[in-house]
């Protein structure tokens, strides 16, 4: 089977690569130049553990192309999956240029049949839309040329993005045709042989599957650090409270972690861009509207709680900051807690010395010289009168406290993941998440 991939980001270059590992021959295709001439040569442009591997050993398997003019290879294809960005726009919904762009780019070239696919997380309704604009570039064309359109959202995490794709809990596929069908169940054998769900539904049911899917979790998020933030008010301790409900075996322990807010290229512009659906017909969504609400709240506590110890008198102050990127196991900076608190610490006057396994070339693209990058954590710390926990890297797991606690001007660690615990911490202050300071 023949493939091409739209768009080489982590959504494209992992389900391009993951595709070839699967059998498939796949092409990669990106506007992006520089990128691909890269790609070629096996230089991977994110983080993403494992990816390296799968991308050379497939490139050499010749399973594995990468082109920048999709025209190249649109008539030896079966299937086009589109997975460019959908940034958000300034009032919150989808950006879907690159999307259109991509349709339109397939209709001035297609000359047989083929299945456009959008991976990319779009509105409910905009496969609809990726069909007129192929059948109007084809019209302009005077060709009647046959062609299907599907959905098939992707759900993987960035870090665990391989695992994710090849064994995943499901994978959504919106048809609304036989044909297509067909193909998608003929792509999609080796994960349906190794018995992991495919389940088949309506395009609009697809779409939407991806932003409830997104909506849900950020929910859970937002609800979990609103919960913590009243803990704090009244004497009681998040962790105890989500061992308490996540035994509920119709609530479940995952993703019940208090912290300081979601970040990401998903959850905040998929929570924002579903409101902004339902505004568009006419209906407010309440509780999505409160969560996105929580989360730009929550994205303060840690600044909050910093100067709240040091009564406001914080300028000057030097400060460190443990993890940059939204999560561990990626390099992605996208709307992720350490830059809102980074942003605030600034404009307070601190000079902020940051420090992140993988995310350190990132963040010398974002932030410039605004801020000192250390070359690991306890060069970090060095003369710091705080320092803030904000990605869970393993490898802030265990720090030797004595020679941190040697290094800092003083010690005051601000945890905004609750990994660390007070008694672990005899010199240090701490302060965390849902958990009134008692030291
Ligand atoms: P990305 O920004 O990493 O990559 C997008 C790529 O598309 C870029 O390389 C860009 O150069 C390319 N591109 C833009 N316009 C193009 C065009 N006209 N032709 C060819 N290439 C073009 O984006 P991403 O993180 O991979 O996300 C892609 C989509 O998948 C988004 O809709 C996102 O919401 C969704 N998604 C992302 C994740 C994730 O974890 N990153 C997970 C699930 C779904």
């Amino acid at each position: 089977m023949k493939i091409a991939v739209v768009g080489s980001g982590y959504v494209g270059l992992v389900s391009g690569a993951c595709f070839a590992e699967l059998g498939v021959d796949v092409t990669c295709v990106d506007v992006d130049r520089a990128k691909i001439e890269g790609l070629k040569e096996g230089v991977i442009p994110i983080y993403e553990p494992n990816l390296d591997v799968l991308i050379t050993k497939n490139i050499r398997s010749g399973r594995l192309k990468f082109t920048t003019d999709i025209a190249e290879c649109l008539d030896d294809v079966e299937i086009v999956f589109n997975a460019v960005g959908t940034p958000p726009k300034k009032d919150g919904s989808a950006d879907l240029s690159y999307v259109y762009q991509v349709a339109r780019a397939i209709g001035s070239s297609l000359n047989r049949y083929v299945l456009v696919v959008t991976k990319s997380t779009v509105p409910v309704g905009t496969a609809a839309k990726i069909k007129e604009i192929i059948a109007g570039e084809l019209a302009e064309r005077g060709l009647d040329i046959e062609f299907d359109v599907a959905s098939n959202p992707e759900f993987l995490k960035e870090g665990d993005a391989i695992d994710d794709f090849m064994k995943p809990d499901r994978v959504v596929v919106g048809v609304d045709s036989d044909r297509a069908t067909e193909l998608m169940t003929k792509l999609y054998k080796p994960i349906l042989l190794s018995n992991f769900r495919v389940i088949f539904m309506d395009i609009l049911s697809a779409e939407m599957t991806k932003y409830a899917a997104n909506a849900m979790l950020a929910t859970r998020i937002s609800f979990m650090n609103d919960i913590a933030n009243l803990c704090e008010l009244v004497g009681a301790d998040v962790a105890m409270v989500r061992r308490g409900i996540g035994s509920d075996s119709r609530i479940g322990n995952k993703f019940l972690y208090a912290g300081c807010g979601y970040g990401g290229s998903c959850f905040p512009k998929d929570v924002r861009a579903l409101a902004q659906t339902a505004g568009q017909y006419g209906y407010s969504m309440s509780v999505i509207e409160a969560v996105n609400m929580v989360n730009e709240r929550q994205k303060n506590v840690l600044f909050e709680k910093f100067s709240d110890h040091y009564k406001g008198e914080i300028q000057g102050r030097k400060v460190a900051v443990w993890g940059l990127s939204f999560k561990p196991g990626t390099d992605d900076m996208r709307e992720a807690p350490s830059l809102t608190l980074i942003e605030s610490l600034l404009e307070a006057g601190c000079s902020v010395r940051v420090y992140d396994p993988v995310a350190m070339k990132e963040a010398e693209r974002i932030l410039g010289n605004r801020v000192d990058y250390a070359d690991d954590i306890y060069d970090c710390v060095l003369d710091a009168d705080a320092i803030f926990h904000v990605t869970e890297w393993k490898e802030f797991r265990f720090p030797n406290w004595e020679i941190i606690k040697k290094v800092v001007n003083i010690p005051l660690l601000i945890d905004g993941r609750n990994v660390y615990s007070s008694q672990d911490l005899v010199g240090i202050k701490y302060l965390c998440i849902g958990k009134r300071d008692e030291q």
